[in-house]
């Protein structure tokens, strides 16, 4: 069985992608098979952050009817594979021909999960990623603005019958917090699963074009990713 992930937000810039990528690579490094997807569709950017070079075949190809999603697949050097969006595309939602929920359903069966980095916002964009997956993991910082775009993200998601099994705080270093873990749970009413420090190190690997678990594996980010990852797969 495969199980679809989508990693969303609310608000822009709180960290979904770099998210959607470091968790996929600690997925792929525990053994599972691991396919990362890009569900941003207008901007997309998980080839940057991979720095993935031009690719033939994006997911902008397959939307426009061009290729099979699976033919839009790439390897990663750290083992994960990847359905980018072009960077350079100016994808336009006329050329569109296929939905995205419906393209997924290619993936069925082929891998054992598959993460979709969510467009910002709970417009039409993010949710068709959301009620394309079985779970919608939420990712804010602990400001008030990322904290109310989450609560609504998390009522359109379980509206729309995706479980949110938890929350994500990123850039969650303890001195410099606008409001506590224990609050931002509070506020939520769901559990934090992660809490990822503010670290120089994921601006580093992102100009480097590689996740920080892959190129810091060390770093204290990329220790959390690894920590989470461990134990979304437990719980299973
Ligand atoms: P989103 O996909 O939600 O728009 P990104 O993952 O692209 O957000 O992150 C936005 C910016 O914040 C990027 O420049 C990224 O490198 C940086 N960033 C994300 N998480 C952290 C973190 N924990 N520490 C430091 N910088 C971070
Ligand atoms: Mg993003």
């Amino acid at each position: 069985m495969t199980k679809f992930i989508a990693i969303a937000s609310g608000k822009g810039g709180t960290g979904k992608t770099t998210t959607a990528v470091n968790l996929a690579v600690a997925f792929n490094d525990l053994g599972k098979d691991v396919i990362l997807l890009d569900a941003n569709i207008t901007t997309p950017h998980i080839a940057l952050h991979l720095g993935l070079p031009e690719v033939p075949t994006t997911l902008h190809d397959v939307m426009r009817g061009r290729a099979h999603i699976t033919e839009a697949t790439y390897l990663h050097p750290s083992g994960l594979k990847v359905i980018p969006g072009g960077i350079d595309d100016l994808f336009d939602a006329g050329e569109r021909r296929n939905e995205l929920g419906a393209l997924l359903l290619g993936l069925y069966g082929k891998t054992d999960l598959v993460i979709l980095d969510a467009a910002a916002g709970i417009g039409a964009e993010a949710m068709e990623a959301i009620n394309a997956s079985d779970e919608t993991i939420i990712v804010t910082n602990s400001d008030l603005s990322s904290l109310s775009d989450a609560l609504r993200t998390i009522r359109v998601a379980e509206e729309a019958g995706s479980v949110v099994p938890g929350i994500i705080v990123n850039k969650a270093s303890k001195n410099n917090m606008d409001l506590s873990l224990e609050d931002i749970q509070s506020i939520l009413g769901k559990r934090i699963i992660a809490a990822i420090p503010e670290d120089l190190k994921i601006r580093k690997s992102l100009s480097l074009g590689h996740p920080v678990v892959y190129t810091y594996p060390s770093s204290s980010s990329a220790k959390e990713f690894r920590k989470l990852a461990k134990l979304l797969n437990d719980e299973e």
